[in-house]
């Protein structure tokens, strides 16, 4: 077993909820795909190597925009923790890290990611970078109306990428799968097992991009004007 780190880029998703006929990992900001950014965040972190999982249909059209020798595309999975699993099996067996990252979220800058792999190196089991809720929180019954104020002090907004070691996030998966369970972050399946998740300071260029109107944030954080919908 090596301490090397690498990086896994979920790219699978088909983005409905942003409309549009490309999936949301191949939509360009100032210029570049989406997967693009996310696979330069997590080089620029210090991933030795990196996993793509891309809808199946379009992994030649990934492959040629990630052509480096340590970028791998496989075919991602009909849901975000499948795509994962898809891409785990890539990696090779003496890694001892991996970090699971996003393609929504192209700017999350390399100090986050930098942070995520220092705690892991550090002997977190698993690390996430999460932002404090700044909104009042509310709970509502079925018809929305409200029954009760949630105290945000003990509230987070979990981001990626989410760092583990890799053994670890290998049976989480597994056994969330074979629980029927479907986890919308790694994080959850391996607090399942009972593992601690240790948090890093995220960071408010980690956002993820789900509408147009969050790659116009996007594009105004990068200082960029293009027609938020290319
Ligand atoms: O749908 P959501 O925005 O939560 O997806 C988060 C990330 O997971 C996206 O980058 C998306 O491409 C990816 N994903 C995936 N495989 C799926 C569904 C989502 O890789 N089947």
């Amino acid at each position: 077993m090596t301490t090397s780190c690498w990086g896994v880029v979920c790219a699978a998703g088909r983005g409905e909820r942003f409309g549009g006929s490309r999936p949301k990992a191949l939509i360009e900001l100032a210029g570049t795909a989406l997967v693009v950014h996310a696979v330069r965040a997590l080089r620029d972190g210090g991933c030795a190597g990196i996993v793509v999982a891309a809808p199946a249909a379009l992994n030649s059209e990934v492959s040629r925009l990630v052509p480096d020798l340590d970028v791998v595309v496989v075919g991602g999975g009909a849901t975000r923790q499948n795509s994962v699993r898809a891409a785990l099996q890539a990696v090779p067996d003496d890694v001892r890290w991996v970090l699971v990252h996003d393609a929504a979220r192209p700017l999350v800058p390399g100090a986050v990611v930098q942070a995520v792999r220092a705690a892991l190196v550090a002997g977190a089991a698993a690390v996430i970078p999460v932002l404090p809720v700044v909104d009042t929180m509310k709970s509502v019954d079925p018809d929305g109306t409200v029954t009760g104020t949630v105290d945000r002090t003990a509230l987070r907004r979990a981001q990626t990428p989410q760092g583990f070691e890799r053994d670890l996030l290998v049976r989480a998966l597994e056994e969330s799968t074979a629980r029927g369970d479907e986890v919308t972050d790694d994080a959850e399946a391996v607090a399942a097992l009972g593992i601690s998740v240790r948090t890093v300071p995220g960071d408010e260029r980690g956002l993820k991009i789900t509408t147009p109107a969050d790659l116009a944030l996007a594009q105004a954080l990068l200082g960029h004007r293009d027609n938020p919908t290319q």
